[in-house]
């Protein structure tokens, strides 16, 4: 085989980054609702033209982790009114399992942003669809188990990150913003009992090139209730957001969805019989479902005294 045959990766994305870089004139795209991977690209573009000669070292790139909930949308409010510093960009990540009121106010969220001249963009996984993926191993989303947040989440905008401030090893080149209010500031602490930093904020990410930052907490600090009072003062009606099938929601969330999106609750119940077949098939008890771990088919058996105010699945705040 030809020693040229194939460019090593680094190589690759070198190219890559090159060609987009070459094709970019250096004007800030506007989507025009037509071909989204199209803008996709060129938003990467634009972000490699703009922070080419910017030391992310020095001065790490600020990305907002968009959920399109109270929060998150809160913190773009805040940014309109000066409260808030800008980041540098504004990224949501789409499992292809939202809630279809979250696909909704994502257009929303990005009108706000272009008014602020503030980069917007959407990443989704290589996987495809989070309930697909799932479906295809037969398996389902698990309280306590981040690999939904980290696979369709997390790793997808970091990979779009990763493309604009490069390899440096070792060294910071980011900060992630997350939407977290002080009513659930647990969340932002360190959870693990052997680190000598149990207990505090979490300022490290699981990346070291990418640290985190609680805009909500530590800058201007807001209870859950006051960021409802923001976006409403911006007239903005946000709904929960998170996954159709997030193991993580409550009672409220599935009433809503078989009555209101029979044909995601559907798939629901599909995502559990596949399981359940599989876990058959294995020799194993397969009773686990989707309502915090029991299975949807017996929804109406549930005492609905416990209920979420979880905005976005309790793993995802981004
Ligand atoms: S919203 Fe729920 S299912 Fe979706 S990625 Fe987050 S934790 Fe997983």
């Amino acid at each position: 085989m030809s020693r040229l045959a194939l460019p090593s990766r680094c190589r690759m994305e070198t190219l890559i980054r090159f060609r987009l870089l070459a094709t970019h004139m250096g004007k800030e795209p506007i989507y025009d609702g037509s071909n989204f991977e199209e803008f996709k690209k060129s938003t990467l573009a634009f972000a490699l033209w703009k922070w080419e000669s910017r030391d992310f070292i020095k001065e790490p790139l600020q990305v907002l982790s968009y959920g399109g909930g109270t929060q998150s949308t809160a913190m773009l409010c805040l940014i309109k009114e000066n409260k808030l510093s800008r980041p540098d960009i504004v990224i949501h990540a789409d499992t292809g399992s939202e809630l279809p009121e979250t696909v909704e106010f994502l257009e929303v969220a990005r009108k706000m942003c272009s008014d602020m001249n503030l980069p917007f963009v959407i990443v989704s996984s290589h996987r495809g669809t989070l309930h697909d993926d799932y479906m295809s191993k037969k398996t389902l989303p698990i309280i306590g188990v981040r690999s939904c947040t980290m696979n369709f989440k997390i790793q997808p905008q970091r990979r779009f990150v990763r493309e604009i401030v490069g390899n440096r090893r070792g060294r910071v080149l980011a900060t992630s913003w997350l939407g977290i209010t002080t009513d659930e500031e647990g969340r932002s602490l360190v959870k693990n009992k052997d680190s000598p930093n149990h207990g505090k904020r979490q300022t490290e990410g699981d990346v070291k090139w990418m640290n985190l930052s609680y805009p909500l907490l530590d800058e201007i600090p807001l209870t859950r209730d006051e960021a409802i009072a923001i976006n409403e003062k911006h007239n903005l009606q946000v709904g929960k957001s998170g996954c159709f099938c997030c193991p993580y929601a409550g009672s409220r969330h599935w009433l809503n969805l078989r009555e209101n999106e029979p044909k995601l609750f559907a798939i629901c119940i599909e995502m559990e019989s596949l399981k359940q077949e599989e876990q058959v098939r294995k020799g194993r008890k397969g009773g686990r479902g989707l309502f915090r771990d029991r299975p949807l088919t017996q929804l109406d058996t549930y005492n609905f005294q416990e209920d979420s105010n979880c905005d976005s699945g309790a793993g995802c705040f981004l």
